[in-house]
C-alpha cells in the first residue's frame, strides 16, 4: 500500500480540517484499499466556503483585476497544471481506477479548459440596444457571484474545469464540492490556483458527503447559481433545496442511455470496434457512453461477433499499469453493475460475452467486472432503459430508418447519439429527429471544450462548453440612459 495521505478543505486559500473534526476514507478501487482520508464537510464549513468566496468577489484583488489579467490567471493554472500532469494523473488515476492513459487524457481536457476561457476573459462583450431617440441602451454581460459546483467522481478534473474555468472567466467566485469518491485530485488542482496568483477566496473546495456537504451547497443562500453533474435522483434534491432560495440551477447534467445507429451503408467493422472500445473506456463510467447499440436486422450477428471479440481482447488491470480498461470506481457501483447484468438475464436479453466479476488473481481485490455484451435486448428491459454506467452494451434490432429513430428516442434520456451510415442525407435527416443534445456521426470522439455538451428530457438542461457556458454563468443588465 503506498503512504495514506489525508486532505483538508481548501478555503480562502488555505487549509482547514472539517469544523467537526471528522474525516471519510478515501479508497483505491483498483486494490480496494483506504489510500487516504479526506476532510469530511458539512454545513458550518460550506458556510465558511461561502463567505471566503463572497469576501474574495466583492474584494479589489479579484473584482478590480482587468478582464485580461483574469485570462492571465486562467492561462497560468493551465500551464501550472501540464506542469504537474504526471503526479496529477497518477493521483487521478489512482482514485478513481483509470487507466494511466485516460486520467493523462483529462489531464489535457482539464489544460484545454482552462486555456480556451483564458481566451475568452477580455471577449465578453455586451450589446447596443436601438431603443428610442435620445435614449443610450446597452447590456451588459456582468458575474453572478459565488456559484456552487457538485461534481461527479467519473471524470472529476475535466467536470471541475469545464465548469469553474467560465465562472472564472466573466469573474464570478466558486464553491465546489468534488464527490466523495474523487475529492484528492480537485484538491490538488484548487492548491496550485492559489500557487498561480488567483487570490484567497476565488477557489475553495469543501470535500464531503453529498447529503452532508453537498446539500448544503446546494441549499445555500449565499451562493448566486449551483452546477450539478450526477445522478438524476441528486439532481432532484439539488433543484428542490435550490428552490428554497430561487437559486438558479443553471446546469444539470444527469447522464444518459445513449443510442448508437448503425445503418447497412456505415463502415460496420469500425462502429463495432468503436463502440466496444468507447463502452470499456472509462469501464464504461461515462455520460455520453454508447449502451444501446442500435442496429440494422442483418447486421445484428456480425456486429455481435465483431463486438464481442474486441471485448475479449481488452486487457483489464490496475489503472496505474496503464491496462485498457480498470476498475469500477467503488463496491456500490460493482453491486450495481453486476446486479443490471443479471437482471438483464433475468429479463431475457442473451449474454453473449462477459459481465462477471473478475474473481480470480490481484484483480480480485478490486472492484473489476468482464465487459457485457447482451444480444436482442428489447424495448422496455431495464438493461435498455436505465443509465447502467458500467461496461454493457445491449443490442436492439430495426428493420427502417423510422423504427431506428423511434427506438433511439424511446428514452427517458436525451444527453448523446451517434449515427453510422455512409449517407449524407440520411445523416442530417436522422440527426434532425434524434432527441439528443450531442450527435455525433461515423465515430471520432466528438467532444471538445470548445462546442456546447448538456441534456435534454431527464438528462437535464443547460449547457457546458464554449460560448454558452459564459452565457450561463453570467447575467445580463440593461441600462437605459435618458439623454
Ligand atoms: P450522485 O449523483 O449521488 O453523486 C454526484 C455528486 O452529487 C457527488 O458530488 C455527490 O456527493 C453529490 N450529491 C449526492 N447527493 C446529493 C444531494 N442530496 N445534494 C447535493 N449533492 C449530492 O452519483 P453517485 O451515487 O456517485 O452515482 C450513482 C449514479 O449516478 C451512477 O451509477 C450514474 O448512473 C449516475 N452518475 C452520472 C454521472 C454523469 O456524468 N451524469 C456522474 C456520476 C454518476
Amino acid at each position: 500500500m503506498t503512504k495514506a495521505v489525508h486532505a483538508d478543505l481548501w478555503i480562502g486559500g488555505r487549509e482547514f480540517s472539517a469544523l467537526s473534526g471528522e474525516t471519510f476514507p478515501v479508497i483505491d478501487p483498483g486494490l480496494g484499499e483506504v489510500i487516504g482520508t479526506a476532510a469530511r464537510g458539512g454545513q458550518e464549513d460550506v458556510d465558511r466556503a461561502v463567505n471566503a468566496a463572497q469576501q474574495a468577489f466583492s474584494s479589489p484583488a479579484w473584482r478590480a483585476l482587468d478582464p485580461y489579467q483574469r485570462g492571465h490567471l486562467l492561462w497560468a493554472w493551465a500551464r501550472k497544471i501540464e506542469e504537474e500532469k504526471d503526479s496529477i494523473a497518477e493521483l487521478l488515476s489512482q482514485e478513481n481506477g483509470k487507466p494511466l492513459r485516460q486520467a493523462h487524457d483529462e489531464v489535457g481536457t482539464t489544460v484545454r479548459n482552462f486555456e480556451y476561457y483564458a481566451g475568452w476573459a477580455d471577449k465578453i462583450y455586451g450589446r447596443v440596444v436601438p431603443a428610442r431617440h435620445k435614449v443610450f441602451d446597452y447590456i451588459l454581460l456582468e458575474p453572478l457571484g459565488v456559484v456552487g459546483h457538485i461534481i461527479p467522481w467519473n471524470y472529476p478534473l475535466d467536470i471541475f474545469a469545464r465548469g469553474v474555468a467560465p465562472c472564472l472567466a466573466v469573474g464570478n467566485t466558486v464553491v465546489a464540492k468534488p464527490a466523495e469518491e474523487t475529492p484528492l485530485s480537485t484538491l490538488k488542482l484548487a492548491h496550485l490556483a492559489t500557487e498561480v496568483g488567483f487570490p484567497d477566496g476565488v477557489v475553495n473546495v469543501v470535500t464531503g458527503y453529498g447529503t452532508e456537504a453537498g446539500a448544503a451547497l446546494a441549499s445555500h443562500a449565499g451562493i448566486q447559481a449551483i452546477a450539478f453533474c450526477g445522478s438524476i435522483e441528486a439532481g432532484k434534491w439539488v433543484l428542490k433545496a435550490a428552490a428554497q432560495n430561487i437559486t438558479p440551477v443553471v446546469s444539470l447534467e444527469l447522464g444518459g442511455k445513449s443510442p448508437c445507429l448503425v445503418f447497412p451503408d456505415a463502415n460496420t467493422e469500425q462502429a463495432a470496434e468503436m463502440v466496444a472500445w468507447g463502452i470499456c473506456y472509462n469501464a464504461g463510467q461515462s455520460c455520453g457512453a454508447l449502451s444501446r447499440l442500435i442496429v440494422q436486422r442483418e447486421l445484428h450477428d456480425p456486429m455481435i461477433e465483431k463486438v464481442k471479440s474486441v471485448m475479449a481482447s481488452i486487457r483489464l488491470g490496475y489503472g496505474r499499469e496503464d491496462p485498457d480498461m480498470g476498475p469500477l470506481v467503488s463496491a456500490q457501483q460493482l453491486k450495481s453493475v453486476l446486479g443490471y447484468v443479471n437482471e438483464g438475464c433475468r429479463e431475457g436479453a442473451e449474454l453473449i460475452y462477459g459481465g462477471q466479476r473478475v474473481e480470480q488473481g490481484d484483480l480480485s481485490k478490486g472492484f473489476f467486472v468482464q465487459p457485457a455484451l447482451f444480444a436482442n435486448a428489447q424495448p422496455g428491459m431495464r438493461i435498455v432503459e436505465e443509465e447502467i454506467f458500467g461496461p454493457v452494451v445491449a443490442v436492439l434490432k430495426f428493420d427502417t430508418e423510422e423504427e431506428a429513430v423511434e427506438l433511439a428516442n424511446d428514452s427517458k434520456y436525451g444527453l448523446s447519439a451517434e449515427i453510422w451510415t455512409g449517407d449524407l442525407s440520411r445523416v442530417h435527416r436522422v440527426a434532425a429527429q434524434l432527441d439528443a443534445s450531442h450527435v455525433t456521426v461515423n465515430g471520432g470522439g466528438g467532444f471538445g471544450v470548445e462546442a456546447p455538451f448538456g441534456g435534454i428530457k431527464q438528462s437535464g438542461f443547460g449547457r457546458e462548453g464554449g460560448w454558452d457556458s459564459i452565457l450561463q454563468y453570467s447575467r445580463v443588465k440593461n441600462v437605459w440612459i435618458n439623454l
